[in-house]
């Protein structure tokens, strides 16, 4: 017995010392005036899709809509509606064509490389990242800022990393993800973060596996609310001016079929990544364009300068050119590789405005934050300047706007 004990001891010894650990970068402690400020947490529940929290009946979070504010009809992510670069939207407040991120792999044609966000040197490096992110804007000003996951936060964006943060573990256990929020808010009033951001990802996962209407999607929503509810209590036990923000980055579709652009158009001699094309040459885009624009009505097909406005995905050269839009749930691919997966039953990364289910969540309260808010669909660029607002920092130019969320503040 005491032998099983021991062996149980050390396998559950070896098993945490695997968990990554905490790495604390060599900020100041916090300058006296932001010692005064409140905190913010900000947490996203990947793929956590606009209308979930009613759907599978999220009582924590419907309980911050009540207390607080919410978008019960969604915040509008960003194009394309991916993980990468919609993180990096909501950290910077500037669109993905801004801030660099334009998918979670590209190409970028001056720099001849491609970034991958399963490739950690391209993750972690810098170079790569364009916008002041919210933990280098605070550090930066003397505030102390911490990241519990979040896409960039491994990485030295605008001269500054966050004061503390981890490299990214999926399997990183959700609870010991919380006790670590409630732990940093512990330390002394020098030391303790006051913006802080929270990752799951186990929603975005069972979405993509078993598509938005399956139970175990349901199941997800229920244990990423059970988080939350977690969080909650801790910080109700800490006694501190802190506003929760809860976010996703984009919601998730059944996927009804694959389309595979190189059944038009040969792209021999082109660099592609996924549906994003770079051509050896103008005339060949010009050229691609002409053979695709009309190929399917499913999709549509711009030269890059021509993207719908409203989509901000028009300038910068890591798009390609042209650019194809999916307007439904098809998985689009510039080639078809060589080995065949299976197709996935949900998915995500359309047009934000041709398909509501690419919605994200908004929720926030605490002591800034306004009750019973309700606010109209507004864009994911808009919580920058919010967020800034409540930690007290002057902000960078960036492409949102205090005012649209601002009726939800006290
Ligand atoms: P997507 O399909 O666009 O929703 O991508 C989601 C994937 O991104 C999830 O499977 C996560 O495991 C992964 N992911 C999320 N955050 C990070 C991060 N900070 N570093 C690396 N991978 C991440
Ligand atoms: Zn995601
Ligand atoms: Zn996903």
């Amino acid at each position: 017995m005491k032998r099983l004990l021991l062996l149980l001891l050390l396998t559950l010894s070896a098993w945490a010392q695997e968990l990554t650990p905490v790495i604390t970068g060599n900020t100041a402690p916090n300058a006296d005036a932001q010692q005064q400020k409140h905190y913010v947490v900000l947490v996203s529940l990947d793929g956590f899709r606009y209308d979930y929290a009613r759907k599978y009946n999220a009582a924590h979070l419907l309980a911050i809509a009540q207390h607080g504010a919410s978008a019960p009809d969604g915040m509008i992510p960003a194009f394309p509606s991916i993980t990468f670069p919609n993180h990096l939207t909501l950290v910077t407040g500037l669109y993905p064509e801004h801030h660099g991120i334009i998918a979670n792999e590209f190409y970028d044609p001056a720099r001849r490389a491609k970034y991958d966000f399963r490739d950690h040197s391209k993750v972690t490096d810098g170079s790569w990242y364009s916008g002041t992110p919210l933990w280098s804007l605070a550090v930066k000003q003397g505030m102390r800022s911490a990241c519990f996951f979040w896409p960039g936060s491994e990485a030295e964006i605008a001269g500054a990393r966050p004061t503390f943060y981890l490299r990214y573990d999926d399997h990183f256990p959700d609870e010991q993800r919380v006790q670590q929020i409630l732990t940093w808010l512990k330390l002394p009033p020098a030391e303790r973060p006051h913006f802080l951001t929270l990752y799951f990802s186990n929603v975005d996962h069972a979405g993509h596996e078993f598509g938005p209407d399956a139970p175990e999607v349901a199941a997800a929503v229920h244990h990423a609310d059970i988080m939350i509810g977690k969080l909650e209590d801790g910080l109700a036990e800490l006694h501190l001016p802190v506003d929760l923000i809860v976010v996703s980055d984009h919601g998730m579709a059944a996927i009804k079929d694959r389309i595979d652009l190189d059944q038009y158009v040969s792209f021999k001699g082109w660099v592609t990544v996924g549906d994003l094309i770079y051509p050896p040459s103008e005339a060949a885009a010009q050229q691609a364009y002409e053979k695709l624009k009309n190929a399917d009505p499913r999709l549509a097909i711009y030269r890059r300068a021509d993207v719908p406005v409203n989509l901000h995905f028009n300038s910068n050269p890591r798009e390609g050119d042209p650019v194809v839009v999916a307007r439904g749930p098809f998985a689009v691919r510039a080639e078809k590789p060589l080995e065949e997966r299976p197709l996935t039953k949900g998915n995500h990364g359309f047009d934000p405005y041709a398909m509501p289910e690419m919605k994200a969540i908004f929720f926030a309260e605490g002591p800034d934050i306004r009750q019973g808010v309700e606010l109209k669909p507004f864009e994911n660029v808009e919580v920058y300047p919010l967020i800034v607002k409540l930690l007290g920092l002057e902000s960078p130019p960036v492409d949102g706007k205090l005012n649209i969320l601002s009726g939800a503040l006290k």
